[in-house]
């Protein structure tokens, strides 16, 4: 069954969207601020809108996807009265404090707000292995969850609208900080004319099945004791060598630094004895 549901933000990721909902045999009404973006996707049987008002009017489902929180409020906040008793989804990536923020907006207003995290790069929109957390409005994502699973697998996390942003910035440091270390594992071996590719061959088996710890990790942290045999201490874990390794490659050991002082923390305070985890517990209490 076709939904109306309009479109606003037709940059990579929206128009992805768009072409996602036309396939399925959606016929969304878009809007993006620089005209022309539309073309194709009205081609495909999508309506142009002549402004974002138009848009807003067009349907009781309104998803916006555009560049940061900023650009939102620029773009609805003259449009609240039209939004007012419509369902407003917003796929913009935004912190969690801003998810909130336009939960507390859209309140205010009468609109029903949901909010979504996209885990996924715009061509695996509509493909297998594509993921959306939600969170924000539980009756808004069971009343349009049919639609939004035509773009990825969506996951809905709870009422506080900042849980999807949070899950999904999340999964997001935890991959940062290992592309990151990937690249310092290519940049240590550059100087002995190791190619980067030769090194991404080696290293994408060896992180996927490092990824295996993660669950011991887990039942101790979660157990909430750091001495409980079979682990990895963290007197053992010292990184010193590795730091003196990358300054005499003459690369930056930045990376690896970082995870040193994490371990220092918990050394220094007594604990050197246990688990590799409780490095958890540098990051949770931060240094002062
Ligand atoms: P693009 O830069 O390709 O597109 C940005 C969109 O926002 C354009 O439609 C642009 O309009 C619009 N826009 C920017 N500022 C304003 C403004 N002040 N008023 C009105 N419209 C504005 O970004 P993406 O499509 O890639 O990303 C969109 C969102 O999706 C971002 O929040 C991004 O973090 C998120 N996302 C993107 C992923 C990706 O891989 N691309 C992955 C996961 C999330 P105009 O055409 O007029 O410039």
């Amino acid at each position: 069954e076709s939904i109306q549901v309009s479109l606003l933000g037709l940059g990579a990721m929206g128009a992805a969207l768009a072409e996602t909902l036309l396939k399925a045999g959606h016929t969304p009404t878009l809007w993006n601020r620089s005209p022309g973006k539309a073309d194709a996707l009205v081609a495909l049987g999508a309506t142009e809108a002549g402004s974002a008002a138009e848009a807003v009017r067009a349907s009781r489902l309104v998803v916006v996807c555009l560049f940061d929180h900023d650009s939102v409020h620029e773009v609805l906040d003259p449009l609240v009265g039209d939004l007012a008793g419509r369902t407003l989804v917003n796929l913009t990536t935004t912190k969690p404090e801003h998810a909130r923020e336009l939960a507390a907006w859209a309140a205010e207003a009468g609109i029903t707000y949901l909010d979504g995290g996209i885990m996924a790069v715009p061509s695996m929109i509509g493909q297998p292995g594509a993921s959306i957390l939600y969170s924000g409005s539980a009756e808004a994502f069971r009343e349009h969850e049919a639609l939004l699973d035509v773009w990825a697998t969506s996951t809905y996390y709870g009422e506080d609208a900042g849980l999807a942003s949070l899950y999904d910035f999340a999964l997001l440091s935890g991959m940062y900080v290992m592309f990151a270390g990937f690249l310092h594992g290519a940049a240590l071996l550059a100087p002995a004319g190791v190619s980067a590719g030769e090194f991404a061959k080696l290293a994408a088996p060896w992180l996927t099945a490092m990824t295996g710890g993660f669950a011991g990790f887990a039942e101790v942290i979660d157990g909430g004791d750091y001495t409980v045999p079979g682990q990895q201490s963290l007197e053992f874990s010292d990184l010193g060598l590795f730091i003196e390794a990358s300054v005499e490659q003459g690369v930056s050991a930045e990376p690896i630094a970082m995870v040193q002082r994490l371990i220092q923390r918990q050394v220094d305070a007594g604990h050197g004895g246990e688990g590799f985890a409780r490095i958890f517990e540098s990051i949770r209490r931060p240094a002062a």
